[in-house]
């Protein structure tokens, strides 16, 4: 449900990343995999994936942006392409397996939270990633796009192994969707005690056609009912901080913070800014549910102010 986007520049980050696959690397004997199963790769690439007559190689297949790779993937459906096995096997066992360089793409996307569920931290420690890597088209039905950067997402360990081989229709690479836009979080009460009652607390998740298969498979609506203790907080938080409270806050501290927006983070407990999202897990739910109870309760829009 979070887009991601990999470091600025990002097309020098793509080459950077591409060069540590060492595809490129010169010297090797004609026999050894390094020269002669990538050129044979890039020839079936140049033969088959032909799109408005262009055909595409192999790096260009590695480097291609995500509606490069829809298309790709279609090519692939309408005409019945199949790699052949020793070719699959290197792109899934060799360079996907053993030679993609995780934690470096890991780290390029600048990931804090799975960008599947917005519940787990996606995190590397200093010598290797402990996230899982989605392969949003399945490398056993699409092996040529095993090691395409812009169709491997990190997740967490749930998400990955829910979704499984199951095909889901929004990707965090898709670049023509904010999450905004995809779906909004609410939630609703079913008993007079439910502030001190979480079980009395409802969420629900209102989703638009692009992601309703995403929360479907990974099961987020039944995943987020454990979530009510935080709506219970996000709730209290809004009867507690009225405006007046918070500019007094804001005058009293106004040298521990560098902006209202940080202030009002540090209240509520989370970003609830659509660029940050991905910082905190949780925040797509506690952004949405307090943007509804600060407008209802005092005509307060927290859109109008930045988290940063
Ligand atoms: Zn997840």
């Amino acid at each position: 449900m979070i887009p991601i986007h990999f470091k600025n520049p990002e097309v020098n980050t793509v080459e950077s990343l591409y060069c540590r696959l060492g595809l490129t690397k010169k010297g090797e004997g004609e026999q050894d995999d390094l020269r002669k199963k990538p050129k044979a790769v890039d020839g079936w690439c140049k033969a088959n994936l032909i799109i408005d007559g262009k055909a595409y190689s192999f790096p260009e297949i590695i480097k291609a942006d995500f509606s490069i790779l829809t298309r790709i993937r279609q090519e692939i459906d309408d005409k019945n392409l199949v790699m052949p096995d020793d070719l699959k096997n290197y792109m899934v066992n060799t360079l996907y397996e053993i030679r993609f360089p995780r934690k470096e793409f890991v780290d390029a996307l600048e990931v804090t939270v799975c960008p599947y569920c917005n519940r787990n931290f996606v995190n590397s420690t200093y010598d290797k990633t402990m996230c899982d890597l989605d392969h949003f088209y399945e490398k056993s039905e699409y092996p040529v796009l095993a090691i395409s950067f812009y169709n491997l997402i990190p997740v967490c360990h749930y998400c990955n192994h829910t979704k499984g081989t199951k095909k889901i229709t929004y990707s965090s690479h898709d670049g023509r969707f904010k999450t905004d836009g995809l779906l909004t979080f609410d939630f609703h009460i079913k008993g007079a005690d439910f502030l001190y009652d979480k079980q009395q607390l409802g969420i629900e998740i209102y989703d638009t056609k692009e992601i309703e298969s995403n929360i479907d498979i990974l099961k987020l609506r039944e995943l987020y009912q454990i979530h009510t203790d935080v709506v219970q907080e996000c709730i209290k938080k809004a009867m507690m901080f009225e405006p007046g409270y918070l500019n007094y806050l804001i005058n009293e501290y106004k040298d521990l913070f560098a902006s209202k927006g940080e202030l009002y983070r540090i209240v509520f407990g989370n970003y609830y800014d659509e660029g940050s999202y991905g910082k905190r897990p949780l925040s797509k739910m506690t952004s949405d549910i307090l943007r509804d109870l600060m407008m209802i309760c005092y005509s307060m829009d927290l859109r109008n102010v930045s988290d940063k």
